[in-house]
């Protein structure tokens, strides 16, 4: 099945030690490339992912950006 819509698994998690390849910051977003994966925090992906998502080659393979709002938080 091929759609142009991203889709998310499950399958691939985000782990504190994952890093934002832009910021360093902690990633919430994980898109795959041909050249491998790159991770962005939720600020660099609102910030890349629509430029990122317009090369059908490009797939996001985790989003956890709703971790913000679910009281991450301290
Ligand atoms: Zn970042």
């Amino acid at each position: 099945m091929s759609t142009a819509t991203a889709e998310t698994t499950d399958e691939f998690t985000l782990l504190n030690a994952d890093r934002c390849d832009r910021c360093g910051a902690p990633a919430l977003v994980a898109t795959a490339h041909l050249a491998g994966v790159l991770m962005f925090c939720a600020h660099h992906a609102n910030e890349h992912l629509p430029a990122l998502l317009a090369d059908d080659r490009v797939t996001v393979i985790a989003d956890q950006r709703h971790r913000l709002s679910d009281g991450v938080r301290s």
